[in-house]
């Protein structure tokens, strides 16, 4: 059985990636620059930035229009924005100093 969080209730607990992807801000509250240069907030990163253009060309472009919070209950999506962010943080964890 799925589980869809609803609007004003977006914790999940168990999955904290996708916690902050449905939160919609920084990636785990950081203040990074993303590798592009610009803010590296959740809506830059998944819809806007350059840098993953390729992984985003799989998804459907009317994803692309939307707002995050109206797809990113989308088996496709999630998946697509979790492995991001999961990158992201890995890549930090492993070069905390950078
Ligand atoms: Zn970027």
């Amino acid at each position: 059985m799925l589980i869809y969080p609803e609007m004003n209730n977006t914790r999940l607990g168990t999955d904290s990636y996708y916690n902050q992807i449905i939160t919609g801000h920084r990636i785990f509250g950081k203040d990074y620059k993303c590798q592009c240069g610009e803010d590296e907030i959740i809506k830059h990163v998944l819809i806007e930035c350059p840098v993953w253009g390729q992984q985003r060309d799989k998804l459907p472009k009317t994803w692309l229009e939307k707002e995050i919070h109206e797809v990113v209950h989308l088996p496709g999506f999630k998946t697509y924005a979790v492995n991001i962010v999961k990158y992201l943080f890995d890549s930090r964890s492993a070069n905390w100093t950078d």
